[in-house]
């Protein structure tokens, strides 16, 4: 015969913690705590199964439930020594849902139920307290009244109608309290809800126990499917199959007298993680009066000198149930007449900073491995230790208080506080004059670099997860939120109006770029300890607890993961930073961003708006040797890692003015006419620029400057390494779609290679690759691979080409698109796997089918993203590249993949040997 319900009591439970699937969290360590030998008041556990029966059978029951449930009470009263539904000697119990992951407050709970006008006779007979049995009776009617019997408010602005009846009680008794009421008043609620009852719905209130206790069960088993409970399924996907459990246990009361009181505690305090016992509790009080913020509870160390003998007895339960789950624990517990009660248990939710502290500090009590911290800590967390984060106080505030202008993608985490200013210039003179910024574009391109550096923030109103603003934001580590589509910016009168609000120039504002939030004002900011060791240097590891956590971290996580962590920069300081977090390579360099450094935008121009090959031959020959400067820079920071320097990629009409006055300046320097440059420009337009000349096509049609690149390259490398620095490079070839393409460039790279080393009389290392991102690449990667000595999956342009959606403007439709769940993700942000991730496959596949040791990695965004980050390291990728603040996130989301894959493949996750392919 099926088991449909699980009794616990007295020290032994039929249910333990790995039932969770059946019992539900709640009654799964119920029982488990009982197991355990902790005082858990009596009761038994009605499994999730009839949840299921009841739905597949028109809300019914199987047939052998009553039996059972009946026979698990009678095992309940005599744990007890009291009687349900006996006025001498009376039980009383809650029935509440537990469902297997927790859903706080979504589904129906009953309190005190068992009692009547007879019953509670017998109860005051008891207690001797009848205040206390009336005020117990009319909460019990007033629940059983909502869940069960359904007298609600109907409409969203309606009082609750047994609040309109205590608001009138209270009046006419001339009182402000709830507390103020004694028992005659209690009583008389007691009657008028009842009344109430029957007049708004027809039912009697059931006088009955076990009717009252079938209609509970009835009623939670329903709120499995109340809208609440549905909305938040789907938020946090949770199956509707799961069902949840019921819960019927005996009540004891915290609320019996100054002997009595309830509290709710962590077994480690749950902001910062500190190994100290964190809570608090009320006495004569019941669970929801610590809840609803009546009375100032008091913290957990004064029931210490209150009550030593039940402090005690709490503080070594705290003990062993850390011991016995190896986690921090959430808790609640009553004392009924001087005797403590455990009434619930779970893992307790905690911020970043705790789950890292919890972690490292539980490996080094011994209670988990290094292997348990790295599956509790996800990756995303670590951005708490690496950036700066508001004071969540002075934040809540300054949302609670209406501040909150609108919300945007979270595209570069961390807080920012600052004056807005509306352009690159103006942000860059208002940091030379001392003032915090925050840059606020419509979207930014190229020519913003500058002003995004002196920037705290950047804000966009357009633009997506790949846009400009937010890869160059995370890039340089700033915080950034972009495609804030709420903001109307007026460039003309610099202005913004968001909410019927005016932000003007100067005025301050804050950006959560971990949420996406756009705050009016100034919202006080931490700095990271992390940081300031790494970064700035300003800080002594010695000195730096947390930094110390971060760093235990990282180094079980290089344990463990076989991936290599590489990172996209493109100057000296970024390579630098990404090399303090734990990079291992470049591994992409964009060299245009490097066009709009000192001094080379002019030869750039020119090189651009050039006639003849002789002319851009000229502005190419005056970019060499800056570019040489930039890439030496780059091979010294890196010292001896590879580096993967792509060459020109963007469309050019990106690095030539479009407004009339940049063009007549233009103009002027170069000594030709408006009308000359303002034409060139326009001959530039293209319909779809970032399917347009772009990419290796540039590279193709001008060999001359692929020429220039190479070579600047190659000189830097035979400089650097003049120097006794070692030096890799790995020159990549963008857009490639046609190993004819490839082999077009390859010559000329080839070529330069040779030449310079001849005319150094050196030799050094280096690998002609390219990148993977558009799908004719990835179906023809084993021609590609005849020629490529790597592979890296340029995802942003490969989600962008398969998916035929603009990387630049999807962000109207692609926020829609993810709460109507066609996407479950932004697949800018994570990996598309079923699309993209199939041509990831066969690109490695028939990569590796031509050249077996062929390096293959991901330099798209999603290369510092975890869940795409496991995706490559399930194909059996070489490494990840990502921006360098997201190297430690990419290294500990290398670890956990390697360590879920472990058992898969029957032992223990190895660290694979990394060899590096063949070189010429
Ligand atoms: C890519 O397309 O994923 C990539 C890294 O190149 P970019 O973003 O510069 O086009
Ligand atoms: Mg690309």
């Amino acid at each position: 015969m099926a088991k449909y319900v699980y009794f616990f009591g007295r020290g032994k439970a039929e249910g333990k913690a790995e039932m969770k699937a059946l019992l539900g969290g709640k009654g799964a360590n119920l029982a488990e705590m009982t197991n355990i030998g902790l005082p858990v008041p009596a009761g038994f556990t009605i499994s999730t199964e009839v949840c299921t029966y009841f739905y597949a059978n028109k809300k019914t029951y199987p047939r052998t439930l009553a039996g059972d449930v009946s026979a698990a009470l009678k095992k309940v009263e005599a744990a007890m020594g009291a009687k349900f539904g006996d006025p001498k000697n009376p039980l009383l119990v809650s029935v509440r849902s537990g469902a297997r992951a927790s859903m706080p407050g979504m589904m129906d709970t009953i309190l005190n139920l068992g009692m009547n006008d007879t019953v509670a006779q017998g109860l005051i007979a008891k207690t001797k307290n009848d205040r206390f049995v009336y005020d117990s009776y009319r909460r019990f009617v007033q629940m059983y009244g909502d869940v069960v019997l359904g007298l609600k408010p109907v409409h969203k602005d309606e009082i609750d109608p047994f609040e309109v009846i205590i608001e009138a009680k209270k009046k006419e008794r001339g009182v402000h309290l709830d507390t103020e009421l004694n028992a005659e008043d209690m009583k008389d609620l007691v009657g008028r809800f009842k009344r109430a009852i029957k007049e708004k719905t027809g039912h009697d209130f059931p006088e009955e126990p076990m009717k009252q206790l079938w209609g509970a069960i009835g009623a939670v088993f329903g709120s499995w499917n109340n809208d609440r409970a549905i909305a938040y399924r789907k938020m946090y996907d949770i199956p509707e199959s799961w069902g949840t459990a019921v819960n019927v246990q005996s009540m004891v009361f915290g609320n019996m007298g100054e002997t009595s009181g309830t509290g709710v505690a962590f077994t480690r305090d749950a902001a910062s993680g500190e190994n100290m016992f964190y809570g608090e509790y009320l006495m004569n009080a019941q669970g929801e009066d610590v809840v609803a913020g009546i009375r100032t509870p008091l913290p957990i160390a004064t029931l210490a000198e209150q009550n030593p003998p039940i402090y005690k007895q709490l503080d070594r339960i705290r003990h062993t149930l850390e011991k016995h789950y190896t986690d921090m624990m959430d808790i609640e517990f009553t004392i009924q007449e001087g005797k403590l009660y455990m009434l619930q248990c779970r893992v307790g939710k905690r911020t970043a900073f705790a789950a890292i502290k919890i972690a490292v500090d539980m490996v080094g009590e011994k209670l988990i491995t290094d292997r348990d911290a790295l599956a509790r800590i996800e990756p995303d967390q670590l951005n708490q230790l690496l950036r700066p984060v508001f004071d969540l106080k002075e934040k809540e505030a300054a949302v609670k208080s209406g501040r909150l202008l609108a919300k945007g993608l979270n595209a570069g985490p961390g807080a920012a506080t600052g004056r807005v200013v509306f352009n690159a210039p103006d942000a860059e003179a208002w940091k030379k004059k001392g003032e915090q910024v925050i840059l606020t574009r419509i979207e930014t391109s190229p020519e913003d670099i500058k002003g995004m550096d002196a920037a705290e923030g950047i804000l966009t109103a357009r633009g997506g997860m790949t846009s400009h603003a937010a890869l160059v934001a995370r890039q340089m580590g700033k915080v950034c939120v972009a495609g804030c589509s709420a903001l109307a910016i007026d460039y003309g009168t610099h202005t913004m109006t968001v909410k019927g609000k005016t932000i003007r120039e100067g005025d301050w504002i804050s950006l959560d770029g971990s949420t996406g939030e756009v705050i009016e004002g100034k919202v006080a900011t931490r700095p990271s300890e992390v940081l300031r060791v790494l970064i700035d240097k300003s800080l002594d590891p010695k000195e730096a607890p947390v930094y110390r956590q971060y760093e235990q971290i990282m180094k079980w996580a290089d344990r463990y993961r076989r991936l290599r962590i590489r990172t996209n920069a493109d100057q000296p300081d970024q390579s630098a930073n990404a090399v303090a977090f734990g990079a291992e390579g470049i591994g992409l360099c964009r060299t245009e961003h490097m066009f709009f450094g000192e001094g080379k935008i002019g030869p750039m121009r020119e090189m651009i708006l050039a006639d003849t090959v002789e002319e851009r031959k000229k502005a190419l020959a005056k970019l060499l040797p800056l570019q040489r400067q930039d890439f030496e820079g780059i091979f010294a920071a890196m010292n001896g890692r590879p580096v993967t320097i792509r060459t020109i990629d963007p469309p050019l009409h990106e690095f030539v003015p479009h407004e009339e006055p940049a063009q007549r300046e233009l103009a002027r320097q170069m000594g030709i006419t408006y009308e000359k440059v303002h034409r060139r420009v326009e001959s530039l337009h293209e319909f779809n620029p970032m399917l347009g000349f772009r990419g290796c096509r540039l590279g193709i049609i001008f060999p001359e400057i692929t020429e220039m690149q190479s070579r600047a390259i190659f000189e830097a490398a035979a400089n650097v390494q003049a120097r006794g620095i070692k030096v890799e490079p790995e020159v990549m070839i963008p857009l490639v779609g046609n190993v004819k393409e490839l082999i077009h460039q390859e010559k000329i790279v080839r070529q330069v290679a040779g030449e310079v080393m001849k005319e150094k009389g050196v030799k050094f290392p280096y690998l002609v690759g390219t990148m993977i991102e558009i799908p004719r690449g990835a179906l023809t990667a084993d021609e590609i691979a005849g020629v490529a000595e790597f592979f890296s999956f340029g995802t942003n342009d490969l989600t962008q080409t398969t998916l035929g959606v603009s990387r630049d403007d999807a962000g109207r439709f692609l926020v829609p698109y993810v709460e109507m769940e066609i996407y479950p993700k932004d697949p800018f942000e994570a990996l598309d796997r079923i699309g993209v991730g199939s041509l990831m496959k066969i690109a490695v596949e028939k990569g590796r089918s031509v050249r077996p040791g062929l390096k293959v990695g991901i330099c798209g965004e999603h290369g510092g993203d975890p869940s795409s980050i496991e995706f490559c390291h399930q194909i059996n990728q070489n490494y990840v590249s990502c921006s360098p603040f997201r190297v430690p996130i990419a290294r500990l989301a290398a670890a956990r993949a390697a360590l879920a894959d472990a058992p898969a493949k029957g032992g223990k996750a190895k660290r694979v040997a990394k060899k590096s392919p063949r070189r010429r």
